[in-house]
């Protein structure tokens, strides 16, 4: 799938939207959804150009995607969520409906969520 330079993400990430930052390294941001579903609810985005997890592992170099592991991390971190636990959440493609065609990390935390299963929507 060709990448969508207008997608809202992208636009965030050219500063032409405002977001909430909560975290930033040189290849990744995050910041707060700005829907949130939880009481924490951060979104962690790389910054290059993928549309979801398999352009990302193609085409993102090793410091890219460590940098994007370790701001998920630090974002879990300043959220206050590493002890209590939080859960990550990839919606990628169509089936899993994946609105935002920019690949991105969903941080849920900030109480218990209900059920231990993995569910789309909590
Ligand atoms: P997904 O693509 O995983 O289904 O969800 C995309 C997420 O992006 C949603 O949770 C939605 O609330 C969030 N979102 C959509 N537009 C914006 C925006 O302009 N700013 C922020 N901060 N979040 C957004």
């Amino acid at each position: 799938m060709a990448y969508d330079q207008n997608n809202i993400f992208a636009r965030i990430l050219r500063g032409e939207i405002p977001c909430n930052k909560v975290y930033e390294n040189d290849h990744a941001l995050a910041f707060n959804d700005i829907s949130p579903q939880m009481p924490v609810h951060v979104l962690v985005i790389p910054k290059g150009p993928y549309t979801n997890l398999e352009e990302f592992h193609a085409g993102a170099s090793v410091e890219e995607m460590g940098g994007f592991i370790q701001a998920v991390a630090e974002t879990a971190k300043l959220s206050g969520v590493t002890e209590s636990g939080y859960r990550l959440v990839a919606n990628n493609g169509v089936d899993a409906h994946q609105e935002v065609p920019h690949f991105h990390m969903h941080i849920f935390g900030g109480r218990p969520i209900a059920g231990r299963m993995i569910k789309a929507q909590d």
